[in-house]
């Protein structure tokens, strides 16, 4: 199985072909899924900001994309290069939706590898049980 280092090893890989030119920063996220395989993402900037999708949105997409909708993730890591920041509140919302109960996201904190469950990253978060009453 790939170690927390190595997958953050290709999450900054995968940062290094971000389009950013609006913002300036590259972000990569390698998602493993509960099947095994892995998923590369890097954000994708528009000159209509609002437009603009992050790495662990598009690595959730091309993730449903080839496993279907009953993907799910079990680790996630997020590179910034040259900055350091957790996925922001619209990617938690996205990985809570095909996280499972124990799914980890990895990124830097002060030089550090943090790893928190989705409980920890969005307390109290809107999930999809809540459309059923
Ligand atoms: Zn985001």
């Amino acid at each position: 199985m790939i170690t927390d280092i190595e997958l953050m090893d290709r999450a900054r890989g995968v940062a290094e072909l971000a389009y950013s030119p609006y913002s300036s920063a590259k972000v990569g996220c390698a998602l493993v899924t509960e099947a095994g395989r892995i998923y590369l993402g890097c954000n994708v900037e528009n000159a209509s900001y609002g437009l603009t999708m992050c790495a662990e949105r598009v690595a959730v997409g091309r993730a449903v994309a080839e496993e279907g909708a009953g993907m799910r993730w079990v680790r996630a890591a997020v590179v910034a290069l040259g900055l350091e920041f957790p996925p922001c509140g619209a990617c938690r919302q996205v990985l809570a939706e095909f996280a499972m109960a124990e799914s980890r996201v990895i990124f830097l904190s002060q030089g550090e590898l943090v790893s928190m469950g989705m409980s920890e990253l969005l307390p109290a978060g809107f999930a999809p049980a809540d459309l059923n009453g």
